[in-house]
């Protein structure tokens, strides 16, 4: 059985596990940057060890350095979090050599899910639908271009070992794709170290909604219901809510199961999550599996009771899953803003600084995780994200009067954030008619005056 832990990330995440180990009765042993000293996961966890410098690549990304911690404070698991090590097959496969659990799936599967083409491919032999495009990565420009043909414009240029909405172009037409190509193909060499892309048709206005999956060691897999997380900027999230506004029980239902079918295709074990784009007619196309736990985790944890970080220490530890498919219960509606430190009215540009004062709001139905205090210095390494903010209630409308509240609340001086781009939001007719698809961010930045930002 599992006693001790290493988390082998930062910011809230890293607290957010420290905490659902104290409750299991596990240590923690927190590894941190120079950045990082201050940081309340270093804090409250019950050792810590520095693993080097400010650097993501000198620390966080260490392998090395993360494996020596493990051996010398003792610990029998790593948890990697999400982003850093935690999609890293070789990473996983070090921990498995060293007799370490890697709480998360087996290194064989984040491998076959890792890659792009690979998943697309795995999950339509299953019977999953998957977006028209390329079979696998494309050879050259000219076969790039018969393919974009082939499947009519508008298309998009994804990067094999894409992640985080990096590394992707829309072309709408031969001479556009020309241009995007080289610079995809650029970027995806920049970011990722693999220069390799794929086509996909362009979905106009899809939703993007995802399941959250959970499988034990013993073959069971079940899903933790749907997740909305089309509110995004350059295709990356900023609000998550469950359940889809969109969704009606029969297509829920046939999500649900092919999401399982995927996640079986890979033979899943933990938690992880099956992408969907889903186009207003409804049909659904499956993007990608994200073999780790994710930022929006909590909007399922408030809408079914279940706690997945606790869940994936008990699958670690080869427990059977205490619940079968039926039981799982979806009560009440969640959504989650998350809290950047970037300035909306310029732009987004990062705000790193020290922070002020900050108060987090609290009351009924409100759930804050971050790693913030009053005091607190906000590293500039590191992403922007310094808290989620996850409002509940049995109704969308609660949950949303609820969040506009909430947010009215939140205090975080000297620093610029994303709370007063959420409050506009969560009054913004369309999203309370919960029409929002991904092309719902550009047309609300588009009508909206800035400074309601500031
Ligand atoms: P990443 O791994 O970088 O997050 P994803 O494949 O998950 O990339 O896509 C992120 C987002 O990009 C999606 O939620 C969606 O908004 C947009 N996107 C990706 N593929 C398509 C597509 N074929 N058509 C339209 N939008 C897409």
């Amino acid at each position: 059985m599992i006693q001790k832990i290493l988390i082998a990330n930062r910011g809230e995440i890293a607290l957010r596990i420290v905490r659902a180990c104290r409750e299991l009765g596990i240590k923690t042993l927190a590894v941190y940057s120079e950045a990082d000293v201050q940081s309340l996961h270093v804090q409250l966890a019950d050792e810590a060890i520095c693993i080097g410098g400010p650097r993501s690549a000198d620390s966080y990304l260490r392998a090395d350095r993360i494996i020596s911690a493990a051996e010398i404070a003792d610990v029998d698991a790593i948890h990697p979090g999400y982003g850093f090590l935690s999609e890293n097959a070789k990473f996983a496969e070090q921990c498995e050599s060293c007799n370490i659990k890697f709480i998360g799936p087996k290194s064989k599967s984040i491998k076959m899910m890792g890659d792009k083409s690979v998943a697309k491919d795995t999950v339509k032999k299953a019977g999953v639908p998957i977006v028209p495009g390329s079979d696998g990565p494309v050879e050259s420009e000219a076969d790039a271009v018969k393919i974009a043909r082939k499947i009519g414009y508008p298309v998009i240029i994804k990067a094999v070992a894409g992640g985080g909405g990096r590394g992707m172009r829309i072309a709408h037409n031969d001479v556009s794709f020309a241009k995007e190509y080289h610079v995809a193909c650029g970027e995806a060499e920049k970011a990722f170290g693999n220069g390799a892309v794929y086509i996909e048709k362009y979905i106009e206005k899809p939703r993007h909604i995802e399941f959250q999956i959970l499988g034990d060691s013993h073959g069971k897999i079940i899903h933790l219901g749907e997740r909305d997380c089309s509110v995004q900027r350059r295709h990356q999230k900023l609000i998550e809510e469950s359940p889809s506004p969109f969704l009606n029980s029969d297509l829920r239902k046939k999500m649900g199961k092919a999401a399982i079918r995927a996640a079986e295709a890979a033979e899943y074990e933990n938690a992880g999550t099956i992408e969907f784009l889903v186009d207003a007619k409804g049909n659904y196309y499956f993007i990608e599996m994200n073999t780790r736990i994710q930022v929006e985790h909590p909007v399922t944890e408030e809408c079914t009771g279940i706690d997945l970080i606790k869940q994936q220490i008990h699958i670690a530890n080869g427990e059977k899953l205490a619940f079968d498919q039926g039981d799982i219960k979806f009560e009440k509606h969640a959504i989650e803003c998350r809290i950047n430190a970037e300035d909306p009215a310029r732009n987004f540009a990062p705000s790193p600084g020290t922070i002020g004062l900050y108060y987090a709001p609290g009351g009924h139905g409100v759930r804050v995780d971050s790693h913030a205090y009053s005091g607190y210095t906000i590293p500039s390494h590191y992403d922007s994200m310094i808290g989620k903010l996850i409002c509940f209630g049995p109704t969308r409308k609660v949950a949303l009067e609820r969040a506009y509240r909430a947010l009215s609340e939140y205090l975080i001086r000297g620093i610029k954030t994303t709370i007063p781009l959420h409050k506009a939001i969560m009054a913004d007719p369309v999203f309370i008619e919960g029409k929002a698809t991904t092309a719902y961010m550009e047309d609300f930045l588009g009508r909206t005056a800035t400074d309601l930002f500031s």
